[in-house]
């Protein structure tokens, strides 16, 4: 257990998946936690009325819809940037504007959530990055463009952790492998080829990960900074 009682916590991308888990996972051990969502408000809906949270709709391609977001809340101790992409395919048959668009959500709206946050943040915050493992290691074709803006995160949150450092705010990254959710779902066709790098031949539950990010929230992490963190069953062992 975690104890996040008197903690504000922000996560972007919280209505499905790995984001709902951790704004689950927050709000069970005391944070009063904001989430955002895109366009599944139902799903939105259903997350807060479960958890308590309060859910914004606000893109994560759209820099002063997040902005304002971070502004109007009373105080902020801890930020999740979780919302992310996958746009996968033969480079040479991929539309160029999909490619660009996962760049604005997964590395451009991330690089300023985290400067907007850390502005309104309390000293000693914490900053968290859902990257991924293949931010490390691609063993498959087409994803080079998901595999860039992951290993984007890698260098944004090494140079972050020097730049807010002397305010005692972490900033981590959580790298998965697969997680059973709509985007990777544990029964889909890319199953079987993913296990097969695996050590523990399954997907994680998105509440594992979600398990992770505490850690790296809660106090006892204070130390724990400018590190990628992988919870990936050795996928990239
Ligand atoms: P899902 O597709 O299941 O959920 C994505 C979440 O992000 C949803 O809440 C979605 O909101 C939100 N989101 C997506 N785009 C935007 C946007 N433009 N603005 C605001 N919110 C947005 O994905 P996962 O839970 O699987 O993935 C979460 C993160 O974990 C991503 O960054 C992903 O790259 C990473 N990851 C996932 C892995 C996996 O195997 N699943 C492995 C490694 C990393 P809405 O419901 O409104 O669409």
């Amino acid at each position: 257990m975690t104890d996040f009682n008197g903690k504000t916590a922000l996560v972007l991308g919280g209505s499905r998946g790995i984001g709902a888990a951790i704004v689950e996972r927050l709000a069970n051990d005391g944070a009063s936690v904001t989430f955002t969502y895109a366009g599944s408000k139902d799903a939105a809906s259903a997350v807060a009325e479960k958890t308590g949270a309060t859910a914004v709709q606000a893109d994560s391609k759209d820099r002063k819809a997040v902005a304002k977001v971070i502004s109007d809340l009373p105080s902020l101790d801890i930020l999740v940037i979780n919302a992310g992409i996958a746009v996968m395919g033969d480079p040479l048959e991929l539309d160029p504007d999909a490619i660009d668009e996962m760049i604005d959500i997964n590395v451009r709206g991330p690089y300023h959530a985290a400067v907007d946050g850390a502005r309104a943040m309390n000293d000693g915050g914490r900053i968290i990055v859902m990257g991924s493992v293949n931010g490390d290691r691609i063993p498959f074709p087409t994803a080079t463009g998901y595999a860039l803006t992951k290993s984007a995160m890698q260098g944004m949150v090494r140079g972050f952790a020097r730049d807010f450092g002397h305010r005692n705010i972490t900033v981590n990254a959580v790298q998965p492998g697969p997680v059973d959710t709509d985007m990777n779902p544990a029964d889909g066709p890319l199953k079987d080829m993913m296990h097969s790098a695996m050590a523990i031949k399954r997907h994680a539950h998105a509440s594992e990960v979600a398990g992770m990010v505490a850690y790296l929230a809660s106090d006892e992490a204070g130390i724990v900074t400018g590190a990628l963190h992988t919870i990936d069953g050795g996928f990239g062992a």
